[in-house]
């Protein structure tokens, strides 16, 4: 039997309720477990393949303050010792790295440094940090080294160091440009410190500014979302980022859901933030911006790249360091620690801090990629018979068939191409691709 467009909103309820909707990647994290562990030092013993990139990511769990909306392991208590403590760990750990078959003697195409908040570091820690980081592993043949900030935390002078150690995209966590809402939803920065932020980025020089908005935060109206887009428009970054607001288990909007006894989250509907997704996309196509995904607009494509994008969801090796990151190495997802003290001291004890993996079969990787790749709202059916020898359009046929009977999918040449009104739902469309005892598990 068809399913409608409709219906499709339906079942997937319009309210937004607890729960992960964004779909980071595959299976499942509650499928990765610790009796597995010994696959990701197998997997670390091997030599790589000299045809994939390898990338590394870096997670600063520091936080002024912690945003209702979180669900990062993040830590807004840390004195200067202790966040000396850890990255001292994290440089221990890419030193274990950088001894092991698969990753030494690598150089990363790309570099990531996200969190919590990157830009929370003082510029004497960001420096000792790096100056170690490149010493066990040199990125001078980087394309992209990516530094996530939090607009309250940025000097001039730090701005200068970032860029001085060689990030190529500072990515500003704005979220919003109301005071209202940056409050309520417990930002630590202000709408003033916005500006100032984005002026003295600017003055600096990067190669790529990115402005990340999220579309439906608590107190959201739609005369408060136009002025945040007018406002993105006005400062002209390179690249926007938008995501639809979902409120998972370990955030405090829920705790207080729990509380009150509420289903419903005080965020908009999904119809509602989709609307908005859609009218920054829309507005910013006006601009001359290119939609490049279910979250990104960029304002020139040829120059604007996202290689952590791009590399990851075509397969490519990462490195995850830090509290709770997540790693893809030789065909293995595992995952650290995800608590600061097992973190450190695993590491104070010259072991990696490896807590739960699993080794995808051919099929669950291709799947992955599969999901990953739909979200850039296309994907080349020779890709993957090339890659895996598999005709998505046989193999896949059942999700394909629901996606064009919603109105959501058509074929041009090689490509299956996503409508925008399939890229808004890419989230849930993907889960159509998922193997049958993956449809119902939670992404934590
Ligand atoms: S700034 Fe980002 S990582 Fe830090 S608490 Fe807020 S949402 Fe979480």
């Amino acid at each position: 039997m068809a399913v409608t467009a409709q219906q499709i909103d339906v079942f997937d309820s319009n309210e937004t309720k607890a729960g992960n909707y964004f779909v980071s990647n595959y299976p499942p994290y509650s499928f990765w477990t610790t009796d597995r562990v010994a696959e990701a030092y197998s997997a670390l013993d091997r030599a790589p393949d000299p045809g994939t990139a390898l990338g590394v990511y870096l997670h600063i769990p520091f936080c002024r303050k912690r945003c209702h909306f979180c669900y990062f392991r993040v830590y807004t208590d840390k004195n200067a010792s202790e966040i000396m403590r850890y990255l001292d760990a994290a440089v221990a750990e890419l030193e274990l790295y950088s001894k092991r078959p698969f990753i030494g003697g690598r150089k990363p195409k790309f570099v990531y440094f996200g969190g919590g908040t990157p830009s929370y570091l003082s510029t004497k820690q960001l420096m000792y940090l790096t100056d170690n980081m490149k010493r066990l592993l040199p990125w001078d043949e980087a394309e992209e080294v990516t530094f996530e900030c939090e607009p309250g935390t940025l000097t001039e002078h730090k701005l200068r160091v970032i860029k001085d150690i060689g990030v190529t995209r500072l990515s500003l966590g704005v979220e919003h440009f109301t005071e209202r809402i940056l409050k309520l939803n417990g930002r630590a920065h202000g709408a003033s410190e916005i500006d100032r932020a984005y002026g003295f980025a600017r003055g600096v020089g990067f190669p790529q500014i990115n402005i990340d908005l999220i579309a439906g935060m608590m107190g959201d109206t739609d005369e408060d979302w136009a002025y945040a887009i007018d406002r993105t428009i006005e400062l002209a970054p390179d690249s926007v980022t938008v995501y639809q607001m979902e409120i998972p288990y370990n955030t405090t909007i829920f705790a207080e859901m729990k509380t009150a006894g509420n289903d419903v989250a005080p965020v908009a509907t999904w119809a509602k933030k989709r609307d908005w997704v859609r009218l920054a996309f829309d507005r910013l196509e006006t601009q001359g911006y290119t939609v490049t995904s279910a979250y990104t607009a960029v304002k020139d494509p040829n120059k604007t790249r996202f290689t952590y994008r791009d590399e990851l969801w075509t397969g490519a090796d990462l490195v995850g360091l830090g509290v709770a990151s997540f790693s893809h190495v030789g065909g293995t997802h595992y995952q650290n620690e995800h608590n600061f003290e097992p973190y450190v001291q695993k590491l104070n004890g010259g072991e990696l801090p490896i807590y739960r993996a699993l080794t995808p079969s051919s099929e669950e990787q291709l799947i992955r990629e599969l999901i990953l790749q739909s979200k850039l709202g296309h994907v080349s059916v020779g890709y993957f018979q090339k890659k895996f020898g598999v005709d998505i359009l046989q193999e896949f046929s059942h999700a394909w068939d629901h996606m064009r009977a919603w109105g959501y999918l058509s074929e041009e040449g090689d490509e299956l191409q996503m409508n925008r009104e399939g890229l808004l739902r890419a989230d849930r469309l993907v889960h159509e691709l998922f193997l049958p005892q993956h449809r119902d598990a939670r992404y934590a």
